[in-house]
């Protein structure tokens, strides 16, 4: 049997188009084309013309994933492909690789095979600098602000009260909790401090729900640094450095322009994780895809219960649109991960894993349901997947009445999303009846206990003493008519990773609400997620080298 192609060997051979003719085919005029070498682009919204389409959104979630992720993005720009193909007019929106995730563990977020946005080793190293301007400007507000302590510290800012962190975006658990300013007067004024990854930075939510530059300042202007001896808030605005933090992310804020493999042309901007943060792409980038195609198919993070409900009460609202279908994708390794089969045996035949993995699917779709839109299942198919997995897989959609393709666009490009196109058009020719499952007005526990038991199907919510103390806090500022931004792990509906299935009874336990005044959201850390994460033991890192003639190899 021949060992089938890297991600990385298919990318490199695929055949693309200058980044212009992508922008001829998307319908963007010259001036709005801003090229980053020859097969990259920024885009200008402002140049373009006002309203070309109407697109309607198809969003790509997906079951609680394995670690190694179950191709919500492979899926995403394969449904595209195939949509083009139909001779839909069709855009992509993804978001931007994070160098965690790709140093580390899960690899990059480009899709997979024939599926996927080119060109990719740039795409996931660096890409056209926006994660590195996100760090700069989180930087430089850490920089000012302890400039401020050490200058006099006008505002009276409790050194022991600053929320602000640093950001890196990598995974470094080391750097999770620090001391600075150590070493004398002459270094500035002694305090803890930490770093998250850049992806959990508010920064990056406050660039990804902007709605355009004006927007961005004033999102900027209200972030809570912390607060003074007095117990009041402090934000960036006190500070009065909007307008430079503004100044760094200019560029950043404009939508990047690629291309799959087939050419459909794509937009990833901005990309904040779903577990720490609200993971979906910007706002800006939909928001262009929608006026520039008649169909966008876009994708949030990790499972349904966390991406997906964060794109509900979170993107949509602030971004005043509606999803107007919902693809799962599901695979027959999750499933039986979710049925209790152990990592190692995960590529062995166990058809009734499968079977009893299936509730966990089932909640997703019940989940869905919830919000109005009848979701359709891409069963994605591995090639390590047996038949009989897949039948009993798309039986049970039959016998509970969802729509299911398989979906082979890994092996085939658009070709294998066809029977899914299919199905998702039909989904978008009937009317939208989507709701919000919580009013943003009700109290912030109704709106936890809303989440914990429609959308994680669990019981109850419990704060502790720390959570209960910021809530009051939070109360008292008036800042508790906002969506809540859920921290939870991904591999499970409950605060615990390993109780994997559909578990139920169960209680969430918040155990911090953090402000994100700028991002316009609470946080709520549940568990013992991390917004730093750590490398794992074998790290991806491990696998890559480059040849003197800059190849590179082992990315993905
Ligand atoms: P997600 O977006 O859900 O995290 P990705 O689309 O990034 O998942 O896919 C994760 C990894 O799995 C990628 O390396 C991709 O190449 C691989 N992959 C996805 N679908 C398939 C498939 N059907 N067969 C083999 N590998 C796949």
């Amino acid at each position: 049997i021949q060992t089938p192609l890297t991600d990385l060997e298919i990318a490199k051979k695929a055949q693309m188009r200058p980044i212009k003719e992508i922008a001829e085919t998307a319908g963007i005029p010259e001036e709005a084309v801003e090229q980053y070498g020859k097969y990259k682009a920024k885009i200008d919204v402002s140049a373009l013309p006002k309203k070309l389409a109407d697109g309607k959104v198809v969003l790509v979630t997906a079951i609680s994933p394995t670690p190694a992720g179950e191709g919500k993005s492979t899926v995403t720009v394969g449904l595209a492909d195939a949509l083009s193909q139909r001779g839909e007019k069709t855009m992509v929106a993804l978001r931007e690789p994070s160098l965690g995730p790709v140093m580390g563990m899960k690899g990059g977020a480009t899709g997979g095979g024939y599926a996927q946005v080119l060109p990719m080793e740039e795409i996931n190293l660096h890409f056209n600098g926006d994660l590195h301007a996100i760090t700069a400007a989180n930087n430089a507000l850490s920089a000012l602000i302890d400039n401020h302590l050490h200058q006099g510290n006008q505002l009276q800012i409790d050194p022991r009260r600053i929320i602000w962190k640093r950001v890196l975006d990598l995974n470094d658990r080391a750097l999770r909790n620090i001391t600075i300013g150590l070493g004398g007067p002459a270094h500035g004024i002694p305090r803890e401090d930490g770093f998250d990854i850049t992806v959990a930075s508010e920064i990056m939510a406050v660039l990804c729900l902007s709605a355009n530059l004006t927007d961005l300042k004033e999102r900027l202007g209200r972030i809570v640094i912390g607060y003074t001896y007095g117990k009041e808030p402090v934000t960036v605005r006190d500070l009065g450095v909007e307008g430079a933090l503004t100044v760094l992310l200019k560029e950043a804020l404009k939508p990047n322009l690629v291309q799959t493999i087939e050419g459909t042309p794509a937009l990833i901007h901005g990309g904040p994780f779903a577990n720490i943060a609200h993971g979906c792409n910007s706002i800006m980038a939909t928001n262009t895809a929608r006026q520039l195609a008649d169909i966008v198919v876009t994708e949030a993070g990790f499972g349904a219960d966390l991406g997906a409900e964060k794109f509900m009460h979170i993107k949509a609202r602030q971004g005043h649109f509606s999803p107007d279908a919902v693809v799962i994708v599901a695979t027959a390794r999750a499933l039986k991960m979710h049925g209790g089969v152990p990592k190692q045996q995960l590529k062995e035949e166990n058809k009734s894993a499968v079977r009893a993995g299936m509730p966990n699917l089932e909640k997703h779709i019940d989940t869905i349901r919830r919000f109005g839109i009848e979701p359709v299942i891409a069963v994605n198919r591995f090639i390590s997947d047996t038949p009989e997995e897949i039948r009993e897989i798309l039986q049970w959609c039959q016998t509970h009445g969802v729509a299911a393709a398989v979906t082979d666009v890994w092996e085939k490009g658009g070709q294998g999303g066809l029977e899914l196109a299919e199905l998702v058009i039909k989904q978008l020719n009937k009317p939208n009846q989507f709701a919000p499952l919580y009013d943003v007005k009700d109290k912030v526990v109704n709106k936890i206990r809303t989440i914990v038991r429609e959308v994680y199907g669990g019981e109850e919510v419990q704060l502790t003493d720390k959570a209960l103390k910021q809530l009051v806090d939070i109360e008292q500022n008036g800042w508790d008519a906002l969506p809540v931004c859920m921290a939870k792990t991904q591999y499970s509906f409950t605060d615990e990773p390993k109780l994997t299935g559909r578990p139920e009874g169960f209680t969430i336990t918040v155990r911090e609400i953090i402000p994100k005044l700028g991002a316009g959201f609470l946080v709520c850390l549940t568990g013992d997620i991390m917004t730093m994460p750590g490398l794992p033991k074998q790290p991806a890192a491990l696998n890559m080298d480059i040849d003197t003639e800059g190849n590179i190899t082992g990315l993905m």
